[in-house]
């Protein structure tokens, strides 16, 4: 199952990518994730990153691309992943094709998930996560048992720091400007799937299984 799932930031895709990674036992990827640890642990791949990040602004793909690259040649992805965030333009789709293409490898589904730009704001808004296992909470929607509190692991919950009103918007420029146009590429190559991300979690699931179940 090698999946890659498209969306603007706050459309779900963190969320669905860690219950699709589940039922199909492969890893989710996510390049977001991958470059806030690196930002964490002050490798050369955050020190170059943090800045980009903090302003919204995507990671230049010299910086990004080698450990794309790694993560997705790792023993865990053999039998697949769930691409979240990643590609994000169209020069790292072509990039992806390359990678991929090298081993006689595809991508199985390409889903990309829509939702309208005030609900991405207030997700975005709210939103929280787990800082030790990753799991994801909206202050409104989806808030924990106890304020600030992961349900499952009872680690500290925090805001990310460009889930911030400037921020936020600054993001969704980026979106619009680099990253929507790579729908049309999918579409032009008959790869692209999309979906309605409005409504509940496993709502939302069952049409992204859908997809990936009716394109083989
Ligand atoms: P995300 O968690 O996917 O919203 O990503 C958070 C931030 O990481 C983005 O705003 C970018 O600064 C950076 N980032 C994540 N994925 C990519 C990517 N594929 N290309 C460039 N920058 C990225």
């Amino acid at each position: 199952m090698r999946l890659v799932l498209l969306g603007p930031p706050g459309a779900g895709k963190g969320t669905q990518a860690k219950l699709l990674a589940e039922q199909f036992r492969v890893p989710q990827v996510s390049s977001g994730d991958l470059l806030r640890e690196a930002v964490q642990r002050e490798t050369p791949l955050g020190l170059e990153a943090k800045g980009f990040m903090e302003r919204g602004e995507l990671v230049p793909d010299e910086v990004l691309l080698g450990a794309i690259e790694e993560r997705l040649a790792a023993a865990d992805c053999y039998q697949g992943f769930i691409l979240d965030g990643f590609p994000r333009t169209i020069a790292q789709a072509e990039a992806l094709c390359k990678l991929l293409g090298a081993g006689k490898l595809r991508l199985d589904s390409v889903v990309s998930m829509r939702v309208p730009e005030p609900t991405l704001v207030s997700r975005l808004s709210g939103r929280r996560t787990c800082r030790n296992c990753g799991a994801l909470y909206h202050v409104e929607f989806n808030p924990p048992r106890q304020a600030e509190v992961c349900n499952r692991c009872g680690s500290d919950l925090f805001q990310r720091e460009d889930d911030r009103e400037e921020t936020i918007r600054a993001r969704l420029q980026v979106y619009a400007r680099q990253t929507a146009p790579l729908l049309d590429w999918y579409r032009e190559r008959g790869r692209l799937a999309e979906i309605d991300g409005l409504g509940d979690r496993s709502e939302v699931f069952s049409r992204i299984v859908t997809c990936v179940e009716t394109r083989g």
